[in-house]
This record gives structure tokens, sequence and C-alpha cells, in this order.
């Protein structure tokens, strides 16, 4: 039998619709969704996506929000974000 989709993947239930760009990359995101992430906590490539924008670890159980489709590490904290300004409300 021959593969019915094999250009497109998982776009193949939008048949000529959207456009070839649109569909390539709901295709790369598909791909990438179930692809495992290093946790931030515990550095084990564990991390898996639960739903939109929630990851969680696998070992320590973390649970992350991070993009809607992949996960991308938080940035270092600044000192002016971690502690407020004395006076201000
Ligand atoms: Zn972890």
């Amino acid at each position: 039998m021959s593969k019915r989709t094999k250009k497109v993947g998982n776009t193949g239930w939008m048949g000529a619709r959207y456009g070839i760009r649109i569909r390539r990359r709901v295709l790369e995101l598909d791909r990438s969704r179930s692809e495992r992430a290093a946790c931030p906590r515990c550095s084990t490539v564990t991390l898996s996506r639960i739903s939109s924008g929630v990851f969680e670890c696998g070992r320590c159980g973390t649970r992350y929000a991070s993009g809607a489709y992949l996960f991308t590490p938080p940035g270092p904290v600044s000192r002016a974000e971690r502690e407020p300004v004395a006076g201000k409300p």
C-alpha cells in the first residue's frame, strides 16, 4: 500500500487549503511538539507538553509555563525583578 500523505504528513486533513507555507509551519510544530526538552531544574531531558503552554518534568514533576507548542527555557532573572524597590507599593 502506498503512503497517502508522504509529503504533507499530519497536515493531510487540510487538503489543498491554507497554502503550503502555513501547512509546513503547522507540520513543523506538530513534529516538534512531542519532543522532550531539558528540565531547567534537574537538567534531565524529560520535559513533556501537558497542554497548551504547560510543560511537566517526568523526573522532578515541576510544571512550567512556556510557549504554547515549544518549551523555551526562562531567561536569567535580573536583580530589579527579584528585589522590588523599597518605598514602592
Ligand atoms: Zn525536572
